[in-house]
């Protein structure tokens, strides 16, 4: 109990101008929505953005405010309001939070900014179902409620192999969006503007993914829950220069730390990987639970989804549909256990956690064998967390403390 008082979260400089371009995305957008112009599409958070803004719309990202609800832990206020309605408490916690905050009309956006009332106000909502089904869901019950058109891309999933026939598919889907969002958006396509919007999001996909690679070095500089928080950026700016500025500003501070041997768990005993979701709610709890346990959580498939290496503005509309095909959740359950254990190698892990949320089956996957499997493999314990991603109902504090010391003694025993 002693050292566990002592656990401090590092802060990481560079977290300053994440907030001030994190402000400025959300004021820019407060702003059209005033005053009519650009025209905002909503878009899942691996949907086709890199199109909708060279169409000239502002994007909001509906799973970032699910995230935000979710962080500032008033989620649980608003599930139940959208389980009213018809929708499941089994299903996705980001889509019943979210549509019960609109329809309580509170967003955790007028908290965090000052003049700021409501989440922007759609002109459109696209989606790509290549995560879930519940996106498309989730979207449709705006364009019901908000009479806005709804659009996207039907993506194949359980993927092995990547085909032409699929990609041929799903680049022709997304030509398909470009006539009706000429039309809402005022703007004719420009292809050359779409090879630099891609040019951009490929920019800063490579500078995350070298964020995220800083943690091969031992001691490792930064842990999954502080990289949760700066993968804001990847997630809704990326085809912005500032989202490439700002993984400039943070991969320097991460490599003066390399340098240092300074990690983001002093006398890191133990590197972790997570897989599945964060839980929102209780990230810096988790994150003091393994400081003081000398455990560094230091690699995960989350923040590893924003990493699109196809993006080539040479090819612009099957290397996006590459980029947003060959992520992990698209994938069958072969190529996920080699992913895995691709990375436990290359990071010389000493366990694996899986999260089992609840609420989102695409994430969990602890379901169907792989944590026995990898265990076997890789001759390395894992431990699967119950939790969720937003619905605080779903964990238990006291069972996953002890669960994660049980587990870290197990390790110290090997
Ligand atoms: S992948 Fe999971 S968390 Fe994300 S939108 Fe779908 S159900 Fe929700």
């Amino acid at each position: 109990m002693a050292e566990e008082k002592k656990a401090v979260i590092k802060k990481i400089r560079a977290t300053g101008q994440m907030k001030k371009i994190m402000a400025d995305y959300f004021y820019e957008m407060n702003d059209a929505m005033k005053e009519g112009s650009p025209k905002i599409a909503w878009c899942t958070s691996v949907g086709p953005a890199e199109l909708l803004l060279s169409l000239g719309f502002l994007v909001h990202y509906p799973e970032n405010h699910g995230a935000m609800l979710g962080a500032t832990r008033t989620a649980n206020n608003y599930i139940p309001v959208t389980n009213a309605i018809g929708y499941s408490p089994d299903i996705c916690s980001y889509l019943t939070s979210d549509v019960g905050a609109f329809l309580k009309k509170e967003t955790p956006l007028s908290r965090a900014y000052e003049g700021i009332q409501e989440v922007p106000r759609p002109d459109v909502l696209v989606f790509n179902t290549n995560q879930c089904r519940d996106v498309q869901d989730w979207l449709t019950w705006y364009a019901r409620e908000l009479d806005v058109p709804v659009m996207g891309i039907s993506t194949f999933r359980n993927i092995g192999r990547i085909t032409d026939d699929i990609l041929q598919s799903i680049a022709q889907q997304t030509k398909d969006l470009i006539p009706p969002l000429e039309r809402i958006s005022g703007n004719k396509f420009d292809i050359d503007k779409f090879r630099s919007v891609l040019a951009l999001s490929k920019k800063c996909t490579d500078l995350w993914r070298k964020v995220l690679e800083t943690n091969l070095a031992v001691p490792a500089p930064m842990s999954f829950f502080d990289a949760t928080i700066h993968m804001g950026p990847a997630v809704v700016l990326r085809g912005s220069q500032a989202a490439v500025d700002y993984y400039e500003v943070l991969l320097k501070e991460l490599e003066e730390r390399i340098q240092n041997k300074e990690g983001a768990v002093d006398g890191e005993k133990f590197r972790l990987y997570w897989e599945g979701m964060p839980i929102w709610g209780k990230l810096r709890d988790l994150s003091e639970l393994f400081i003081s346990l000398k455990s560094a959580v230091i690699a995960s498939t989350y923040c590893n989804s924003w990493i699109f290496d196809a993006f080539n503005p040479d090819d612009p509309f099957v290397s996006m549909a590459r980029a947003y095909t060959e992520i992990f959740i698209v994938r069958d359950e072969d190529f996920k256990q080699k992913y895995i254990e691709d990375i436990v190698r290359r990071y010389k892990l000493d366990g694996i956690l899986f999260h089992d949320a609840k609420t989102c089956p695409y994430n969990s996957n602890n379901r169907y064998g792989m944590p026995e499997r990898l265990q076997q493999r890789l001759n390395i314990p894992t431990l699967t967390i119950n939790g969720d991603l937003n619905d605080l109902r779903c964990y238990s504090e006291e069972q996953t403390k002890t669960n994660v010391e049980a587990f870290v003694e197990q390790l110290e025993a090997k």
